[in-house]
C-alpha cells in the first residue's frame, strides 16, 4: 500500500512510524525546508504519554529537560502571587509529564521515523490531488506527479490537503478569538531562576520559560479579530502595537523582538468537520480535530488518539467518547487541584476575584471544564477552580 502524508508534524510522523511498523511504505511531504529549532512549548501528558508510551518513545521525552521547578503568576512588579511547584504536577500525573517544544518533539518523532526507514522529503508540497477511485494521483510543488492509494492531510490547522479535497478552511475554522505568539529571546535581565512566570492583563498575557542559561522561550497571547495568516514581516509589528504599554518585562521583551530569529505567530482556531475523510484522501491531527477543545460535544467512536490528536498530549477528552471525556476531565480536575499554592490574596492583579467567582459558576452550571468559556478568565482562576 503506498501512502502519501502531508505534514511532517507530531501527526504525520506518528502515522508514518506506526504505518511503517504494520510493513506499509508511508512517503512524508513536509512543507519546511528542515526540522524546526523553535516552536512553543507544550505541556505533554494524557493520551499523548500513553500513545508515546507504547511506541517505546519516554525514555527519549524524559531526557528534554528544561530548568523549569515551578509556574509562578506574577504581577506587573514581577512579584509571584501563585505558585505551582512543577514536581508535584509531575507527581500528579504519576511522572507521565513533561515540559518541551514543539520541536523537541518533532525531534524526536522524526529521529524514530528515521531509525524505522521512513523517507521524509523536505521542501515539499502538494499541489493538486485527483482521486479516480482506484488511486489518487498527487502533483507536487516542484512539478513532480505520483500515485498513491491513501493520501493523509496531517498538515495541521491550516491544511493543504483539505482545502485541495474538502475546500476552502473557512467552511470549518471557528476562530476562537485569539493568536498566540512564541519566540527565543536572551534570558539576561529577566529574573527568571528556574520558574516558568506568567503574567496577565485583560485580552493578553505573556509566559516566559526558561531553556538554559542563555535562552528564554516568551509565548504571547491576545484578544484580537480574526486578521487570517500574518505574514512574517508583520509579526513583530503586530506584537508591539498588541502590547504597547503592558506591564512586567512586556516592553524589554518586545524591543527583543529585532533579535528573534523566528517569531511564531498564528490565530487560535478550531477546525470542526461532519467527515474526516472523502474517498481515498483523510485527515488527521489539529487537520480535522480541534485545538483545546475539551467542552466541544465529542464525536468520538469515530476518533482516535493515535489518529486525531497524534502525539499531542491533548486531553483524552479532546478524543474519546463523552463517558471518557468526563473522567478525563475528572482526573485532570483531581490532579491539577493538587498543585497550586496560593501565596497571597490574589489584589494584583484586581481582576481576580471576580473571573474566579464566573469560573466556578460556569463548573457548577455546566459540571464539565468549559474549556472555551474559560479561555476569557484569567489562566490563576483556572488553575483555582479545578481545586
Ligand atoms: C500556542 C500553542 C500551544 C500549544 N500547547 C499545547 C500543549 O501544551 N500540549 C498539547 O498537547 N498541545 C498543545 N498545542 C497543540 C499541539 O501543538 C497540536 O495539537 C499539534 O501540534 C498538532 O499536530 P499536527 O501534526 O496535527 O499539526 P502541526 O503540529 O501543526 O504540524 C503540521 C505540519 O504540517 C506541515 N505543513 C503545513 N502545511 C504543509 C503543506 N502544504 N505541505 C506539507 N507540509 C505542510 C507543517 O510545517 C507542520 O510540520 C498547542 C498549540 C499551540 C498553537
Amino acid at each position: 500500500m503506498r501512502v502519501l502524508i502531508s505534514g511532517g508534524g507530531i501527526a504525520g510522523l506518528t502515522l508514518a512510524i506506526l504505518l511503517k511498523q504494520q510493513g506499509i511504505e508511508p512517503t512524508v511531504v513536509e512543507r519546511e525546508p528542515g526540522l524546526g529549532a523553535t516552536g512553543y512549548m507544550m505541556d505533554f501528558f494524557g493520551t499523548g504519554w500513553d500513545v508515546a508510551e507504547r511506541m517505546g518513545l519516554t525514555g527519549a521525552l524524559r531526557v528534554v529537560r528544561y530548568p523549569i521547578e515551578r509556574m509562578e503568576f506574577v504581577a506587573s512588579d514581577g512579584k509571584p502571587y501563585c505558585t505551582a511547584p512543577i514536581e508535584r504536577m509531575r507527581a500528579a500525573l504519576d511522572h507521565k509529564y513533561v515540559y518541551l517544544r514543539w520541536s523537541d518533539l518533532e525531534k524526536i518523532l522524526f529521529d524514530r521515523a528515521c531509525t524505522a526507514g521512513v523517507k521524509v522529503h523536505f521542501g515539499a508540497s502538494i499541489e493538486s490531488l485527483n482521486d479516480d477511485g482506484t488511486c489518487v494521483r498527487a502533483r507536487f510543488a516542484d512539478q513532480t506527479a505520483a500515485e498513491f492509494d491513501l493520501v493523509v492531510g496531517a498538515d495541521g490547522v491550516h491544511s493543504n490537503v483539505r482545502a485541495l479535497a474538502f475546500g476552502p478552511e473557512q467552511q470549518f475554522a471557528r476562530y476562537l478569538g485569539y493568536y498566540a505568539a512564541a519566540f527565543h529571546f536572551e534570558r539576561k535581565g529577566y529574573g527568571l531562576g528556574h520558574a516558568f512566570k506568567l503574567y496577565e492583563e485583560t485580552d493578553r498575557t505573556v509566559w516566559l520559560h526558561p531553556l538554559d542559561a542563555e535562552r528564554g522561550d516568551a509565548t504571547l497571547v491576545f484578544r484580537h479579530t480574526d486578521a487570517g495568516h500574518v505574514a512574517r514581516e508583520e509579526r513583530a509589528p503586530l506584537l508591539r502595537a498588541q502590547f504597547a504599554g503592558a506591564g512586567w518585562v512586556t516592553q524589554k521583551l518586545l524591543r527583543e523582538l529585532d533579535e528573534a530569529q523566528h517569531i511564531y505567530l498564528d490565530s487560535l482556531t478550531q477546525i470542526d468537520m461532519p467527515e474526516w475523510h472523502r474517498g481515498r484522501v483523510v485527515l488527521v491531527g489539529d487537520a480535522c480535530g480541534c485545538l483545546l477543545d475539551t467542552g466541544a460535544r465529542a464525536r468520538a467512536p469515530r476518533r482516535s488518539p493515535y489518529g486525531v490528536c497524534g502525539l499531542s498530549g491533548l486531553p483524552e477528552a479532546a478524543c474519546c467518547d463523552e463517558a471518557a471525556r468526563c473522567r478525563s476531565l475528572r482526573g485532570m480536575a483531581c490532579a491539577l487541584g493538587r498543585l497550586v499554592e496560593v501565596r497571597a490574596a490574589p489584589r494584583d492583579p484586581p481582576d481576580v476575584q471576580r473571573p474566579l467567582a464566573a469560573a466556578r459558576h460556569e463548573v457548577l452550571r455546566h459540571r464539565e471544564y468549559p474549556a472555551k468559556r474559560l479561555s476569557a478568565v484569567p489562566f490563576p482562576a483556572l488553575m483555582l477552580y479545578i481545586s
